[in-house]
């Protein structure tokens, strides 16, 4: 159940800072006081121009001035982040899982990666270990604990997300729980509205029916086409989501299938 999970009552309200320390500064509370708010503003002086904004002092990277943009939904144990992160190392990239103990386990990766590469960074060498050679440093891979099926418009903006991904949902494969799919009508106007027109939509699967129910449902959706095969197995991310996500590894160790479906998000109609 998820009546513990907390949201943002918007993507403004939203406090990144938690998830991407490197990239954001702790969002000011409700309840600071206006004279807080003044003396901060004398000290800082006018920090509303980007190229102004003050550099966390760890890694240099300039904060608040991203936002996330690729999605994983219901990540698990977060393979898919892990690849991703050195694939698009200028990018945020958030997972989003329900259960506490995965995300738990999760976010220490993360942060055991975060400072591998941080201590070799300060060593002044590569160091030894994988985590050093790598491009941003996993400092642009977040997780969150959430119901992905509920209020992620509450999270992003419209059209904040140029990629989301779908890596072996859970299959609920008697008709009556059918409504429980990741991939429905209802929640597909919701990806909609939070991905950018060009954005992509991954699917894959090993259940062979429910890769025909994502891809049919994509396919009647206005708002989504389909990518071609060539476009499809060219694209880098699909080749990761293929070998690189804890359920797709014990897929290929079972030696079963792997159904990909992948849908770009059309411009609005005029
Ligand atoms: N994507 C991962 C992979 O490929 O290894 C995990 C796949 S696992 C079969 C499905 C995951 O989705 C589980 O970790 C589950 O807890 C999570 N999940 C299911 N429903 C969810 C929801 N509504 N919001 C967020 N995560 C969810």
């Amino acid at each position: 159940s998820d009546h513990r999970l907390s949201y943002p009552v918007s993507p403004d309200e939203m406090d990144w800072s938690d998830y991407f320390p490197a990239y954001f500064s702790k969002k000011r509370k409700l309840d600071d006081t206006a004279a807080d708010a003044k003396e901060d503003e004398a000290e800082e002086g006018d920090t509303s121009a980007a190229s102004d904004r003050p550099a966390n002092p760890v890694t240099g990277i300039p904060l608040d001035t991203k936002k996330v943009e690729i999605a994983d939904i219901g990540c698990g144990f977060g393979g898919l982040l892990i690849s991703l992160a050195p694939t698009f190392p200028e990018t945020l990239i958030l997972g989003m899982e329900i259960r506490t103990q995965v995300t738990a386990y999760v976010q220490d990766r993360i942060t055991a990666l975060r400072n591998q590469s941080l201590a070799a960074k300060k060593e002044g060498t590569d160091g030894d270990g994988e985590a050093a050679a790598v491009p941003g440093g996993y400092q642009n891979i977040g997780i969150i604990r959430g119901n992905a099926m509920k209020f992620l418009p509450n999270f992003f903006e419209r059209h904040q997300l140029s990629k989301m991904f779908f890596c072996f949902p859970d299959p609920h494969f008697k008709a009556r729980k059918h409504k429980a799919r990741i991939i429905s009508p209802t929640l597909l106007a919701e990806y909609a509205y939070i991905l950018r027109p060009g954005g992509i939509i991954y699917t894959i699967t090993d259940v062979e029916d429910l890769h025909l129910w994502m891809a049919k449902h994509l396919e009647e959706h206005p708002m989504f086409e389909r990518l071609g095969e060539q476009e499809q197995e060219e694209d880098v991310c699909v080749k990761i989501m293929r070998t690189d996500t804890e359920e797709g590894k014990k897929v290929a160790r079972n030696k079963g299938s792997k159904w990909v479906a992948c849908f770009r998000r059309v411009e609005e109609p005029v």
